[in-house]
């Protein structure tokens, strides 16, 4: 039996390399809130609730989710039994979700305690999880420029970073052909795939049939988020396989989409299915339906990362994950080592530091709660 005694939110914001702009917002600080949990034993972990500033993905920000763990981070259980740990976990979410807890938050505070029960066993999470150490590829993901060129001079340097395994470009009306034609052009049959995080209508279906042409590995989430139908009109009228990202919030949802076909690929985050139980469980599910999956990202610092990559080691992972290199990101990252990218292969250390010299640094606003 564990017990913790203590439990440190910290809010902090890391300078970003470079604006990432999206159809849906731009930001240029990331904003992240570690959840760090302290039990009696000594044993310390580490959790990441890593909500886009500016509504990005989802109506929660940095703000509202702290808001959230403030609240409500006293109801976690301080008394802690690791024997039927996923049954446990599954409590715990089942408990803040009815609390009306965001999917960050709940993330946040149900990754912290993976990371004690890894630490604790000392087995690897991907090892709890029955997965298999394997390589994992690597996809850069880059957002939308105001010009072709400050888009391919972007893609060129990045590549030369990390030799990633294929490239991922956003896009939205107006921003879709003519940086695709270009980046064929440019970079040849690189592995390409397009993001529009929920920029088109039914009303551009007819247009879209043009993505065909292009031999996209994928284009993820075309229409909004509870459009399931809208998509699988599109998919039986385009052979590029839809993925579903924003639309992937439960199986719930996703079983209603196996159902109508109206999707091929599905991308899994942590932060947006609330934890790595519920990620685990959607592999699986998609496993079964025979739908393949890759692991995305918000991006996370790089406590979020990691805990993404041990999700990278399960079997229905087919394609590169969004998990790019530190630097690709961010001026700073704050776990040691930092995750490095090579030839598009993540270089994987099991045994990652947090730097709390780094997490005061970048500190916006922290909260102790002590139990006696
Ligand atoms: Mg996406």
């Amino acid at each position: 039996m564990e017990e913790i005694n203590e439990i440190n939110l910290y809010h902090i914001r890391v300078p970003m390399s470079e604006p990432f702009k999206i159809s849906s917002g731009e930001i240029s600080i990331k904003d992240s809130i570690i959840i760090e949990l302290k039990f009696k034993s000594g044993l310390v972990s580490y959790g990441e609730a890593s909500p886009m500033a500016g509504s990005f993905y989802s109506n929660e920000t940095p703000e509202s989710v702290w808001d959230e763990l403030v609240n409500f981070i006293r109801l976690i259980n301080r008394k802690f039994d690791f024997d039927n740990f996923e049954e446990k976990i599954s409590k715990i979410v089942t408990h803040f979700s009815q609390l009306g807890l965001s999917s960050y938050a709940i993330a946040g505070i149900e990754t912290a305690l993976w990371d004690a029960y890894s630490k604790r066993s000392g087995k690897p999470i991907y090892t709890l999880l029955g997965g298999n150490y394997r390589q994992v590829e690597s996809g850069l993901a880059v957002g939308i420029y105001d010009s072709i060129n400050n888009l391919l001079n972007n893609i060129e340097k990045y590549l030369e970073l990390g030799g990633y395994k294929r490239i991922k470009i956003k896009i939205q009306r107006g921003w879709d052909i003519e940086p695709i034609l270009s980046v064929r052009k440019v970079f040849g049959d690189i592995p390409l795939m397009v993001d529009a995080n929920c920029a088109y209508t039914r009303d551009d279906i007819e247009y879209l049939k043009k993505l065909d042409d292009f031999n996209l590995i994928m284009i993820e989430q075309p229409l909004s988020k509870d459009d399931i139908e809208g998509h699988a009109i599109l998919q039986s009228k385009i052979s590029t396989p839809i993925c579903f990202d924003e639309s992937a919030v439960s199986i719930k949802k996703l079983r209603k989409a196996f159902k109508i076909n109206a999707c091929k690929i599905v991308n899994i985050k942590i932060q947006r299915v609330g934890g790595i139980l519920n990620a685990k469980k959607m592999h699986d599910f998609c496993k079964k339906n025979k739908i393949s999956v890759w692991i995305g990202t918000m991006p996370e610092l790089g406590i979020g990362s990691i805990q993404a990559l041990s999700l990278c080691m399960l079997d229905n992972c087919k394609f590169p994950t969004d998990v790019e290199d530190s630097r690709r990101w961010y001026l700073d990252d704050i776990i040691e080592p930092i995750i490095e990218v090579k030839n598009g292969i993540v270089i994987f250390k099991e045994d990652v530091n947090v730097n709390l010299k780094k997490v005061k640094k970048y500190m916006v606003n922290k909260i102790k709660v002590k139990f006696n």
